[in-house]
């Protein structure tokens, strides 16, 4: 009885019927290349490095050429697995035993059969991890900033954002889908936050949204200055600690839980994708912003929740990481090992105070060209850092170093930059 479809589909493909000019070929493709020309000629078209991570050797990965190579070992220097979670044994267990407990994928959005007790008890373990009442889970954190923040637009007419110039893509992509009028803020800069917030009329709802690390920078947020000065102005506050969870504070939630103040932001987000090691973006706020954001993101409702095995693992990387100080003192000086070797050595690093270690080399020809050779002749895997992610003339090699990266691997990696990046 189906024999008939097909004779059907190609009556409909001939355009048989229809007005307009009879139906032909056409190639679409030009305006495409000629983009990708365009990215080409300007030294920043993207390569994706293949690497098979090796969970027993991290952070070292198989680079392969093309998939049926045999590849060799390389050592990877721009990981966001800041603390290689990603590979933790109890973590894997987790992950290996929810998936044959209850296979891989969730079966549904959230409201429709896809939730999971591993999404009820990450959603509390991270609630617990940063103090608030509840916490949300997105499938990334790119998700969690554009869903939440273009809702918050939509819940609350006439909301005024103040974003930091330097906010990341995610964040503004919510901000421009929010319908809010937005004024951008100079970077990391209060005394310019207060001005700006002193312009608005002060029954419009104000948020705040900024960043407490940067990530290209490796800098930090002043984050108490910032939320005195939108207390005052009654204002809430978003701050992305996509870089810090994990990382900083005494159980590692961020720069908030550091320096005791996640109490007085309005809205935590963060990812699992980096430190934590797995996958998955989360707010966490209030009760009330919790599932009103529940009840109204579109990029919360209508998409299949994650992963239950991912879950899991999540939550098994959240036990570890409230209490692995060590951990975290390891990865502090680790960086600042590096950031010294790498000064002594006469290379333009970007002083920061983080665990993210820049090296400015202010050319995309010439950044590409140093971690070709990286590669090629010395075993390191660096990723060119050009723009849009960085300003032009800012093009650079972001190191981020982990716990697991050692004296030997560091003197390699300086020794090899010496040779690249001075000559
Ligand atoms: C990586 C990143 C995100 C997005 O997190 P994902 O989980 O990778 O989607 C959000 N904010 C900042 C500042 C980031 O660097």
């Amino acid at each position: 009885m189906f024999d008939s479809l097909p004779s059907q589909a190609t009556a409909v493909a001939s355009g048989a019927g229809f007005p307009g000019p009879a139906a032909t070929q056409h190639n679409h493709d030009q305006p495409f290349q000629a983009y990708l020309a365009g990215l080409k000629a300007e030294g920043r078209y993207r390569v994706f490095a293949d690497l098979e991570r090796s969970a027993a050797d991290f952070p070292c990965a198989r680079y392969r050429q093309a998939p049926e190579d045999a590849g060799r070992m390389v050592t990877v220097w721009c990981s966001n697995d800041y603390l290689g979670q990603g590979r933790h044994p109890a973590v894997i267990a987790a992950m290996q035993e929810a998936a044959t407990a209850g296979g891989v994928g969730a079966g549904g959005t959230r409201n429709i059969s896809g939730t999971s007790a591993w999404h009820v008890r990450l959603e509390a373990s991270l609630a617990d991890w940063h103090g608030t009442e509840a916490a949300l889970l997105f499938n990334s954190g790119y998700v969690a900033n554009s869903a939440t923040l273009s809702t918050l637009g939509k819940l609350l007419p006439g909301l005024v954002i103040l974003s930091d110039a330097k906010n990341h893509a995610s964040m503004i992509d919510g901000i421009r889908q929010s319908g809010a009028e937005r004024v951008i803020v100079g970077h990391n800069d209060p005394e310019d936050l207060a001005r700006k917030l002193a312009l608005v009329a002060p029954e419009r709802p104000k948020l705040v949204a900024f960043e407490s690390l940067y990530s290209m920078d490796g800098d930090i947020a002043p984050l108490e200055a910032m939320l005195t000065v939108a207390e005052r102005f009654g204002a809430m506050t978003y701050v992305d600690e996509v870089h810090a969870v994990g990382l900083y504070g005494p159980r590692g939630a961020g720069i908030a839980d550091r320096d005791g103040l996640a109490h007085r932001i309005t809205i935590i987000e963060g990812t699992l994708g980096k430190a934590v090691g797995c996958h998955g973006g989360y707010i966490a706020a209030s009760r009330a912003i919790v599932d009103a954001i529940r009840s109204a993101a579109a990029g919360f409702i209508f998409t299949t929740s994650m992963a239950p095995p991912v879950a899991a693992a999540a939550c098994a990387s959240l036990a570890v990481l409230k209490q692995a100080a060590d951990l975290r003192i390891r990865h502090q000086d680790r960086a600042a090992t590096l950031k010294a070797a790498l000064t002594a050595a006469g290379l333009p690093v970007l002083p920061t105070d983080t665990h993210i270690v820049p090296v400015m080399i202010g050319d995309p020809v010439r950044c590409k060209a140093i971690t070709d050779a990286l590669l090629e002749r010395f075993d390191i895997y660096v990723q060119p850092i050009n723009y849009p992610t960085v300003a032009r003339g800012t093009e650079r090699l972001r190191l981020t170093p982990t716990p697991y990266h050692t004296d030997a691997m560091i003197a390699h990696l300086v020794k090899a930059l010496s040779e690249l990046v001075l000559k």
